[in-house]
């Protein structure tokens, strides 16, 4: 039987939303894994998370059941590293406002991760960690009151996806900055940004990747900005109701990644019944 990924020749997958709720996996996931592999159509986990390390991501996948390995992880961190890199003197103090896997990028870039504002950071870096605390905003907010200082985040995701519900990401406690400094980021570097999906299809010279994802306003819009084909899953944050009030639309629509092995003609009309 055709599925859904024979027209394809790199699968794209969010981890949260996707994969698994917080580190829950999804029904049918492992499984779905599984048969791409079989298929022998490369994948890669695309993830806007800057939490964890590629290693530590795979890791949290293995222990739900959804074979990984660390080369298969992509997340911004490295691209918003490479991205100060390119924009800051070399040796440059950088705020970190995220996760110690952040913090490891911006110095593997020969710049110099600080966590106060007294030590005069020329840009302020900030992707979601559980461990974000009022402290670290505050020395944010004290950077970011100077006019010249960069803010990159490393995404702009609003919420993600928890075992019990959506809870604040990046994208919240970027709002909470904007709230107390009237500064927006000067720029974001995960998806919708195609940066990371055209690399990954220049890496495998994929002709028809197949953006798999949770977030009309990241994965898809995200997808459709690099020209790729998009399959929204109905298992992280979207509603039907977020889906049929929105101007973002997918290739297709599946109620879970179990889709991807389903006949192309049953997708679109998946949540049109
Ligand atoms: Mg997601």
């Amino acid at each position: 039987m055709t599925s859904l990924i024979d027209r394809y020749d790199l699968i794209l997958l969010d981890i949260d939303g996707v994969l698994v709720l917080g580190q829950q996996p999804i029904p049918g996931a492992a499984e779905t894994v599984a048969a791409v592999r079989t298929k022998g159509v490369p994948l890669r986990f695309t993830t806007n998370s800057p939490r964890r390390r590629p290693g530590e991501a795979a890791e949290m996948l293995n222990k739900a059941g959804i074979k990984a390995t660390a080369d298969e992880v992509v997340t911004p961190t490295g691209i918003a590293a490479a991205t100060l890199a390119q924009r800051l003197p070399p040796g440059a103090a950088v705020l970190v406002v995220g996760s110690d896997a952040l913090r490891d990028e911006v110095a593997a870039v020969g710049l110099k991760p600080v966590n106060s504002a007294d030590d005069r950071p020329q840009a302020v870096v900030q992707g979601f960690a559980p461990t974000i605390d009022w402290p670290s905003l505050a020395e944010a907010a004290l950077t970011l009151q100077r006019p010249e200082t960069l803010w990159l985040a490393t995404n702009l995701d609003e919420t993600w996806p928890s075992e019990r519900g959506p809870v604040p990401g990046n994208g919240a406690f970027i709002a909470a900055l904007t709230a107390a400094t009237g500064r927006e980021p000067d720029l974001s570097v995960g998806k919708p940004e195609p940066t990371l999906f055209h690399q990954q299809a220049r890496a495998h010279n994929a002709q028809h990747p197949l953006v798999v994802g949770d977030r009309l306003d990241t994965d898809i819009e995200g997808g459709r900005r690099a020209g790729f084909d998009t399959l929204l899953v109905l298992t992280g944050v979207t509603t039907p109701g977020m889906l049929a009030n929105s101007d973002v639309h997918p290739t297709y629509i599946g109620e879970s990644i179990t889709h991807l092995l389903a006949e192309p003609a049953a997708l679109t009309d998946a949540v049109r019944r």
